[in-house]
């Protein structure tokens, strides 16, 4: 497993908020892709219903895990491939790294995927002494820059232009330029290199069809192809979630994630790969191993609050459009995983009570679900992760929190039980308010402890000066009606 930071989302998100470069970035990849995500869906042939109909996809995949992998694992194998089941993230990682000794790899080239970012696959094999290459432009930067991806699909885009032409010319000796197509030359120059040398090549999937018994890897700069086809080996890390029975399906869902990554009908390269070289081809690898990795899935699986969020294809739609994300960044949510999906995913992988302020930190505004490209219902697992934090839960490993919260909710009911006294404290309150600090409209600047946290960063309503109920009595007497 990756390092989990988790527990310091709220000092990362003051962080993020505070930078200014961080929210231009941000702003811009949000005006650009979330906007233009809706546009896509609609412009879909058969409607943005294509969406409902991807989730039901989904969904029948998710019942039938066990039929599929297996099937999928049958036709791998017949094709000359290795299938290894993975139930830990360690597992994972300890299957690559024995290949790669017994191999004698010295040096790797990655495709993107999240999977390895999340078990903290190069790190271990660095430790065995491989150099692993991220190939992809944005992974890439932030492979040099010593950092770790703040967005599913663009890893660098906390990165100004000035950072990366800096970075290239300390790590790669070029000469300073803030050129677009000449940085990318200049990284294009230095990873191909790297594939003409490599030892084994890794990657992602993104999705894998059970029928045809075909994993695929989506990308537009054509690095994973480079990466899965001039090594002798290939290694792909799949979570266990991403399949589909059918070729139709996988149709589908293959056509919204390209529309949901990067607002494109369809990626620039699409592999679809089945296994080694065959006898006679001349391009691919020599050896094909697919890892699938369980590394928590199974508890999302085995929970129906849950088990919604393994219908994700990690798209990263959601982020596109998230408001608390387009504030405090990727790096703020301590894994892997940014954005709503992060908020969701994160604590149920690593630990709901360690990342409880993940999924308090979301606004539950809905804009997730309606640009999510396979419909999931993010906010209602947000709502879900609270109710453990609030009411404990033993599935999770999660106490209840301590009883102050609780207990502020029990006097409320206790005082809106007792409509006299409630009318009276409210009374009370609308005449002590006003020795409290005020600003625009009338609304209250500063609230005294305990309640002083809430108006930190944001102004307070005003109580009224008359109660509603009593206000409505009146108005009713006024037209004749009390
Ligand atoms: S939750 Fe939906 S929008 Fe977000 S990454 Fe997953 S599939 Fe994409």
């Amino acid at each position: 497993m990756s390092a989990v930071r988790t527990e310091r989302y709220v000092e990362e998100s003051r962080r993020g908020i505070a930078d200014p470069v961080l929210r231009r970035a941000l702003s811009g990849l949000q005006e650009r892709f979330g906007r233009g995500t809706a546009e896509a869906y609609r412009r879909l042939p058969e409607g943005p219903g294509l969406r409902q109909t991807a989730h039901a996809i989904r969904e029948k995949a998710i019942a039938n895990l066990d039929l599929l992998l297996e099937r999928l694992a049958a036709r791998i194998r017949a094709n000359g491939g290795e299938v290894f089941f993975a139930a830990t993230g360690e597992e994972a990682v300890s299957y690559c790294a024995g290949i790669a000794r017994r191999r004698g790899v010295k040096l790797a080239v990655k495709g993107k995927s999240m999977v390895t970012e999340e078990i903290g696959l190069n790190s271990v094999l660095a430790a065995q002494g491989v150099e692993v290459v991220e190939t992809d432009l944005g992974e890439y930067i932030i492979q040099l820059a010593g950092e770790s991806p703040s967005h599913i699909i663009a890893p660098a885009i906390h990165k100004t232009r000035n950072e990366v032409a800096d970075l290239f010319a300390r790590k790669l000796g070029i000469p300073y330029t803030t050129d677009p197509p000449r940085l990318t030359q200049a990284a294009r120059r230095a990873l191909r290199e790297k594939f003409l040398a490599a030892d084994m090549g890794i990657s992602g999937v993104n999705l894998a069809c059970a029928e045809t018994g075909h994993i695929s890897t989506v990308s537009n700069e054509g690095n994973i192809r480079m990466a899965t086809t001039l090594p002798p080996v290939h290694v792909a890390f799949m979570g266990l979630e991403r399949i589909v029975a059918r070729l139709d399906e996988y149709e589908i869902i293959l056509r919204l994630l390209c529309r949901g990554a990067s607002v494109q009908d369809i990626g620039t390269y699409v592999s679809l790969i089945g296994g080694p070289r065959r006898p006679g081809e001349s391009d691919g690898p020599e050896e094909f191993h697919l890892v699938v990795v369980d590394n928590g899935r199974s508890r999302l699986l085995a929970d129906p609050r849950f088990r919604e969020m393994l219908c994700c294809i990690r798209c990263a739609a959601c982020l596109n459009v998230c408001p608390v994300y387009g504030r405090i960044g990727g790096h703020a949510y301590g894994f892997a995983y940014s954005g709503p999906v992060g908020a969701v995913v994160t604590p149920l992988l690593t630990g709901v009570q360690r990342g409880r302020d993940l999924c308090r930190g979301e606004t539950l505004c809905g804009a997730c679900k309606d640009a999510c490209s396979m419909d999931i219902d993010l906010p209602r697992m947000l709502l879900e992760l609270r109710a453990i934090l609030a009411a404990g839960d033993a599935t999770w490993g999660v106490k209840p929190e301590g009883g102050l919260e609780r207990n502020v909710w029990r006097i409320w009911a206790g005082l809106v039980s007792h409509p006299g006294l409630y009318e009276r404290l409210l009374r009370a309150g609308a005449v002590l308010q006003g020795l409290l600090p005020r600003g625009v409209a009338g609304w209250i600047r500063r609230l005294p402890p305990p309640l002083s946290g809430w108006t930190q960063s944001r102004d307070f309503p005003p109580l009224a000066k008359a109660p509603f109920r009593s206000r409505w009595a009146r108005r009713r007497r006024e037209v004749g009606r009390g």
